[in-house]
């Protein structure tokens, strides 16, 4: 018989663990062990060796990790996934393997806050060279291509601000270059863009966000070609140590799961929300790529099944407009972090980018107006009613500072 590929929301639970030979438990065991025994001595010295398949001690692999390990690796498309103590760790894995002093990176101009420290650190500390391009212009990466250019560093859409990145075209003009092509996915999943499959040789998630989805964990992955990862396993990951517990690993399986129902209601809640907000006088620019004004519509037609459940915006009355507003919602919760059941919405400018300097922040669109709102699973009209309500309060405390 003919083996037939399965969908995408059916691989999520099905095709890469199988239920346990020894007592049938359908949910994979959680193997929350540091350490594994060995017959002999002789086999601890296989282990070691590389000539006997086995664990030794969970910081070089554990069962409950490698079948994450496993699930990931086929929703990304990937030869292997490594998968990490956190979304930092994963970047920090990849970015140490690939890089050593005066190597230069290329980075998308709008980038996850503590990437940008990392970057910053490796530039001060390792002799790293940077350049930050706006990358919605791919012909901008081309001309930053310099002979030492190992890497070009992008996540789509660009945190927080939205722009989309069009992974072919510049999947394409590194190739040519020689540099190796990073995107952090963590916005979209594997279930609504697939870098690897548009020409990217690595893809590094923050497995806390959308692929958990509950809030209750931090966890971070990498994917790539098999001989990549291997390299990274027994450098990068083994000896940084970045590694995650094999709780956390059973916990965010039991995540993925549910990864295409809960997207598909973030993506129709957050399509709402966003329309709605483009309509309301108090808002000035809504920042989504479901939505036509967005100016790169088209490239989320192309490279996204669907514009994700993250929305940035403006608040009228600047930064003091964007504070009311925050310090007003109720069934919101005013948090950092994204891609969890509730609705959260944060400061990008004063929080989770406050880390780069101003001037570099506002020349990537992150200004003090800007909100970041995360649309979780909630009925969309109670997060419409909250959104109503704390908005009418930003006017009023605008309108009060105009005319006190
Ligand atoms: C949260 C986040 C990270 C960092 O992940 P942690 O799991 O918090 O370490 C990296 N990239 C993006 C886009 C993120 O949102």
């Amino acid at each position: 018989m003919e083996k037939k590929v399965l969908s995408f929301s059916t691989r999520l639970m099905h095709g890469t663990s199988r239920p346990c030979p020894t007592t049938g438990s359908l949910t994979p065991p959680l193997y929350q062990t540091s350490t594994f025994v060995f017959d002999h001595m002789q086999q601890g010295a296989d282990r070691f060796a590389g000539e006997e398949e086995g664990y030794i001690y969970t910081r070089l692999g554990n069962p409950t990790v490698s079948d994450l390990e496993a699930k990931m690796a086929d929703l990304e498309g990937a030869e292997a996934a490594i998968a990490f103590g956190s979304g930092m760790a994963a970047v920090s894995g990849v970015l140490f393997h690939l890089l050593k002093s005066g190597d230069h990176v290329i980075c998308s101009d709008g980038i996850y806050g503590c990437t940008y420290g990392l970057l910053r650190l490796l530039e001060e500390r390792f002799g790293v060279e940077i350049t930050y391009v706006d990358m919605t212009r791919p012909e901008k990466v081309e001309e930053a291509i310099r002979p030492r250019t190992r890497v070009v560093y992008l996540e789509t859409p660009v945190n927080p601000t939205m722009k989309l990145i069009d992974l072919k075209a510049v999947s394409g003009i590194a190739r040519r270059a020689g540099a190796s092509v990073v995107v952090d996915n963590t916005f979209a999943t594997p279930y609504l863009q697939r870098p690897l499959e548009c020409g990217a040789d690595y893809v590094v998630h923050s497995a806390t966000k959308y692929l958990g989805g509950h809030g209750d964990l931090i966890a971070g992955v990498a994917l790539g070609k098999k001989e990549e990862m291997d390299a990274i396993r027994i450098s990068t990951l083994k000896d940084i140590g970045g590694v995650l517990s094999p709780f956390d690993a059973w916990l965010l399986m039991r995540g993925i799961r549910t990864l295409a129902v809960r997207m598909d209601r973030h993506v129709e809640n957050a399509k709402k929300v966003a329309r709605w907000l483009e309509d309301h006088p108090q808002v000035k620019e809504v920042l989504y790529p479901g939505l036509e004004s967005h100016p790169q519509f088209e490239v989320a037609r192309r490279q996204m099944d669907a514009p994700g459940g993250v929305i940035s915006f403006r608040v009228a009355g600047g930064l003091e407009g964007a504070r009311a507003f925050l310090d007003s919602v109720r069934l919101c919760h005013l948090t950092v972090s994204l891609g969890e059941v509730s609705t959260l919405v944060q400061h990008p400018a004063s929080m989770t980018h406050s880390v780069i300097p101003e001037e570099i922040r506002e020349r990537m669109g992150i200004t003090g107006d800007l909100v970041r709102i995360s649309i979780g699973l909630e009925d969309p009209n109670d997060i419409l009613s909250d959104l109503e309500e704390a908005l009418r309060i930003s006017r009023g405390t605008v309108a009060f500072n105009e005319n006190p």
